[in-house]
């Protein structure tokens, strides 16, 4: 007979359980009596662990992105006086070519 290990949603009560392979799966939660058991299936409690360790994976890019955006700001501030050199430049010529064709 095989060992089942139940845990309960609601109350978190872990237990494990024998039982016969074609025998139901237990709902009942006897440290809670509701309906919210659920059969963990092989090492689920493992995933959990994993779970942490995706944070901190999480928190050592996020510092790689803020250095790739510092990076990003310095080139955006040359990118942005190039652009302003360049609308001033473009602004003359379309106020003169507005007032070529006012006389016509
Ligand atoms: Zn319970």
């Amino acid at each position: 007979m095989p060992t089942y290990e139940y845990q309960c949603e609601n109350c978190g009560h872990e237990f494990e359980q024998f039982q016969s392979i074609t025998a139901r799966p237990l709902r009942k939660c006897p440290n809670c009596k509701k309906n919210s058991l659920n059969r963990l299936i092989g090492s689920g409690a493992a995933v959990i662990f994993k779970g942490n360790g995706f944070y901190e994976t999480d928190y050592r890019s996020e510092s790689y992105k803020n250095d790739q955006k510092k990076e990003k700001e310095s080139a955006d501030k040359k990118t942005a006086t190039k652009d302003k050199k360049e609308k001033t430049k473009d602004k003359k010529p379309g106020t003169k070519s507005k007032d070529k064709k006012k006389p016509a």
